[in-house]
């Protein structure tokens, strides 16, 4: 990918982006990816891997990328690691400054109607910056408190075993969400909460 320079592998100098575009394309080691993850992430040993792609629309350029990358995560119900293969999906419009500006034609206008655009951006300098677009791609794609599958059953409240090898002795099931409420219940009521519904 041709970008400026190592350290700014996701600047583009506008002037230098062919009126026929080009196709973007870098691995990303997990340097790059950890400081992006949630908290119950960490990266995975493969690198990452964007592909994208930046059209000219005039003085403006339209931006498309994917980002494939693999995260270890900690179940919040049971604790257990488990390997997210993610995919981040990012768009926008990279527009001049407005004092900088120079008028789309119509034709131009008409071309950006047909796009779904997520976002759209000033440059500044003649040089398009997508790195905080992509790093934000990826955080969002992201649950911030991610379970191994809807059907996990969790640790129980009380003693801490794992529900889905096997029930514990402490009495009726009970969803995760509920347990703290049922915990306030019982010691407001001196009932217990447990038969929810
Ligand atoms: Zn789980
Ligand atoms: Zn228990």
């Amino acid at each position: 990918m041709p970008a400026i320079d190592q350290s700014k592998r996701f600047a583009f100098k506008v002037e230098e982006i062919p009126l026929s575009g080009i196709d973007l394309r870098a691995q990303l080691d997990s340097e790059w990816l950890a400081p992006l993850l949630p908290l119950a992430y960490t990266p995975a040993d493969k690198p990452a891997l964007f592909t994208g792609r930046l059209d000219r629309v005039g003085d403006s350029l339209l931006f498309n990328g994917t980002l494939e990358f693999s995260a270890r995560y900690l179940c919040s119900r049971c604790a257990e690691g488990f390997v997210h293969e993610g995919t981040a999906r990012m768009n926008g419009l990279y527009a001049p400054e407005e004092k900088n500006r120079t008028r789309l034609d119509d034709l131009e206008m008409d071309d950006l109607e047909d796009e779904a655009l997520d976002d759209m951006f000033f440059y500044d300098n003649g040089i398009v910056d997508l790195e905080d677009q992509v790093a934000n791609a990826v955080t969002i794609s992201l649950e911030p408190f991610p379970i191994c599958r809807e059907e996990c059953k969790g640790l129980c409240p009380h003693c801490g075993a794992d529900l889905n090898v096997a029930p514990c002795k402490c009495g009726p099931e009970m969803d995760l969400r509920f347990a703290s409420l049922a915990a306030l219940l019982k010691e407001k009521t001196g009932k217990s909460g447990a038969d929810k519904e």
